[in-house]
């Protein structure tokens, strides 16, 4: 596959047992369907914050500035909103993969993060590497955006845990 910024050949990396794609270059993350689809099962759940509303006004969208093109299909991406926030992330109509550029996924973690409680952030962040064990197997480059990712993983299980507290039961209850 390859970097629809600067057609560098992508990588592969590991985001909370989760594989990723990212550019050695202009170090862009790329998210197939199918590893997102991974994601939303209950071993990777926490990854499912990346399609947040992201197909919700698919008619709306338009072709990314700069001639992006989808790593796999070689298709033009298209501009989508992130949530209700500003950003606008690249994704494939296709495939339904998700490209951020550098930079993107900080600004998606800072969103999230403002709308989580900090107590609860704290709280459940003492137990964090027991749970993940080795969160993130890639370049070194990333690390520095590991801190704000796994608090983000915190809140999107507590919010779950508050929202459908049977599903939370359910996973609590399974074998990790
Ligand atoms: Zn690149
Ligand atoms: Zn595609």
């Amino acid at each position: 596959m390859i970097c629809p910024i600067d057609k560098k050949q992508l990588k592969k990396a590991l985001l909370a047992e989760t594989e990723v794609d990212y550019c050695p270059k202009c170090l862009g993350l790329w998210f197939e369907e199918d590893e997102l689809r991974q994601a939303k099962d209950v071993k990777d759940r926490n990854l499912r914050w990346l399609d947040i509303d992201l197909w919700k006004d698919e008619e709306k969208f338009k072709i990314s500035p700069g001639r992006k093109l989808c790593p796999s299909c070689r298709l033009p991406l298209y501009e989508a909103k992130y949530g209700s926030s500003n950003i606008r992330v690249d994704v494939c109509n296709l495939c339904k993969g998700i490209w951020l550029d550098r930079g993107e996924f900080k600004k998606i973690i800072s969103y999230l993060k403002k709308e989580a409680d900090q107590e609860i952030l704290d709280h459940y962040l003492k137990n964090l590497i027991n749970e993940f064990g080795e969160i993130l197997q890639g370049p070194e480059v990333f690390q520095e955006e590991l801190e704000d990712f796994l608090i983000v993983l915190k809140t999107l299980n507590y919010k779950l845990a508050v929202q459908y507290p049977a599903i939370a039961r359910i996973i609590a209850g399974l074998p990790k």
